[in-house]
């Protein structure tokens, strides 16, 4: 892994940054990669932060305003993706990481493919806000309280409210220094994760309504189609954490939940103790954690859940 003194050094150099997250940016994506623009800001660094679609949930945050659904035509000096696994997560907007002249990448994914020059991936860490944080206090970098609402936001959607396996003594630690510095995270945990919009409300009956148990209860599965979100005049990210519905009941150890997009099926995979789903993944070419992960696939609904479940029964 590379060193925090090398990424200093390349950032040190550069005059223009652009900042790149995962495609459908989760609180963690968001979180980091907001709280990383305002550092380099400080730093009087030209930054560009590009993400081009994400849910209004994250309005909350602070500096949200700053993020740009395109960025410049020229090459930037210096590429930074956060919370991404591989290069094709990034998506349409791959191509400024890929013409940029130097590139680093900060991570905290399992199966992360190392794309950058330099590459910085502490797997052990729930959240890469929390990886963002290691890097303020290695760099001296202040954390203001917006920059401290932006990680924190990361860390506690990443873990769904502390409550994921990743969480450590560091987690409660970093949770605590932020709250001396002025973070409101009972308001945070509310805007950002118990406060769902009506339309996300009404997608969820329509997935609860349709989940169905396999093999003997161990296995939950269900799915959405862009049909049902026409129905319901859908939103961007509405969808999100319908995954957990499924995992959070008794004797389920997966739960899988399709959500139709342009590209096929976007598949979400949980799991509760002893099914590494990142590998489950991997086999059809995602990716993720080993208790969270992804992959787009093609096929029906059907196809699709009968591969996975051939994959999963392996490890039930
Ligand atoms: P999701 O189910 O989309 O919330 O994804 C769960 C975790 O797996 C997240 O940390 C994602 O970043 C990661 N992930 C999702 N899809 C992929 C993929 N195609 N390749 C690599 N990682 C993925
Ligand atoms: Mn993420
Ligand atoms: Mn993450």
């Amino acid at each position: 892994m590379s060193s925090l003194d090398e990424i200093l050094n390349k950032i040190d150099e550069a005059k223009n940054i652009v900042i790149l997250t995962h495609e459908n940016p989760d609180g963690d994506a968001i979180g980091t990669s907001l709280a990383l623009y305002m550092a380099l800001k400080n730093l009087n660094k030209d930054v560009d932060l590009i993400i081009p679609k994400y849910s209004r949930v994250f309005n909350c945050l602070p500096g949200i305003e700053n993020i740009k659904q395109e960025g410049k035509n020229e090459e930037y000096d210096l590429a930074i993706s956060v919370d991404c696994a591989a290069i094709n997560q990034l998506n349409g907007w791959a191509n400024y990481f890929e013409n940029a002249k130097y590139r680093i990448v900060i991570d905290h994914h399992s199966s992360n493919a190392m794309f950058g020059d330099l590459n910085y991936v502490d797997m052990s860490s729930p959240a890469c806000s929390q990886v963002m944080y290691v890097l303020f206090k290695y760099y001296n970098w202040e954390i203001t309280c917006d920059i401290g609402t932006c990680l924190m936001g990361g860390i506690i959607t990443d873990t769904g409210g502390f409550q994921y396996s990743g969480v450590s003594k560091e987690t409660f630690e970093i949770a605590s220094n932020l709250l001396m510095q002025g973070v409101n995270i009972s308001k945070l945990y509310k805007q950002l994760l118990s406060t769902y919009t009506k339309t996300s409300f009404e997608l969820k009956k329509i997935a609860i309504d349709r989940l169905e148990f396999l093999e003997n209860g161990k296995i939950a599965y269900t799915y959405i189609t862009k049909k049902d979100e026409k129905k319901v005049n859908a939103e961007i990210g509405d969808y999100e954490g319908l995954v957990n519905e499924g995992r959070n009941i008794e004797g389920v150890e997966v739960s899988i939940f399709l959500h139709e997009t342009d590209k096929g099926f976007k598949v979400s995979l949980r799991s509760n103790e002893y099914v590494n789903v990142s590998d489950v993944c991997l086999m059809f070419g995602g990716g993720g954690h080993i208790r969270a992960a992804g992959v787009t696939m093609q096929g029906t609904p059907k196809q699709i859940k009968d591969k996975l479940v051939k994959e999963i029964k392996r490890q039930l």
